[in-house]
């Protein structure tokens, strides 16, 4: 599993919502849609967790399938590894949504976040990539001893590696909360060029909001 794989675009599988974030750690907070008002949970068990990562593109179909085989196989295995996913999601989503209204983090999550990362860079190797080396995570299909040996927290470690990168490297002030119609919540990064972006999307929040102010100014028109 390469770490420069992760799809820009809005994901490859469509039972999961659009990948809008524009980074990783983001997306994978955004699994809950509607978190602040009427939350839908993507995330329901292990096996989410994986098609989100094929659907992310940080696991290619192999890898997908082999892990999918696994966490049937080794349900106590899958079931610890979907609780670290929750709690990882969770400790993100404070962070960045901190991050986003301009205060400060909990130290208990910057902590977990922490734990993960470490995990994920204890399995990481460095090779050569791009102009100089990265980290890179062999694909599971690579490993002997596929079904014993396979981790299934891969999924996890781009997702840790993501945040810490945002945290330590990105322009936080690029962080942002889209606040819909009072009722989004998805954070996203802003790369646009003035760093101007408002909405996690302009076609589903954008119009949404312009619809309401259009009705609004036609009511206050009428009275
Ligand atoms: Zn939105």
């Amino acid at each position: 599993m390469g770490t420069n794989r992760q799809h820009r675009g809005r994901g490859n599988d469509p039972a999961f919502p659009r990948l809008l974030g524009g980074r990783l750690c983001l997306d994978y907070v955004n699994t809950i849609e509607s978190p602040r008002d009427r939350p839908q949970d993507f995330l329901r068990g292990y096996p989410d967790v994986v098609r989100w990562g094929r659907h992310a593109g940080v696991l290619a179909d192999a890898e997908t399938a082999a892990l999918m085989q696994a966490g049937e196989r080794r349900p106590q295995d899958a079931t610890a590894v979907f609780a670290r996913a929750i709690v990882l999601r969770g400790a993100l989503t404070r962070i960045f949504r901190s991050v986003a209204g301009g205060g400060a983090p909990d130290p208990g999550d910057l902590d977990a976040a922490r734990a993960e990362y470490l995990i994920a860079l204890d399995r990481a190797r460095l090779a050569p990539g791009g102009d100089g080396f990265a980290w890179t995570w062999d694909a599971p299909s690579a490993r002997p001893a596929l079904d014993l040996g396979l981790d299934l927290d891969i999924p996890l470690w781009p997702v840790a590696r993501s945040a810490v990168d945002v945290l330590t490297g990105d322009d936080l002030s690029r962080v942002k909360e889209c606040p819909g119609a009072d009722d989004c919540g998805w954070l996203f990064y802003d790369t646009s060029k003035n760093a101007s972006r408002r909405w996690c999307s302009m076609e589903g929040c954008g119009s949404r909001v312009k619809m309401r102010h259009h009705y609004a100014r036609t009511r206050a028109g009428a009275t």
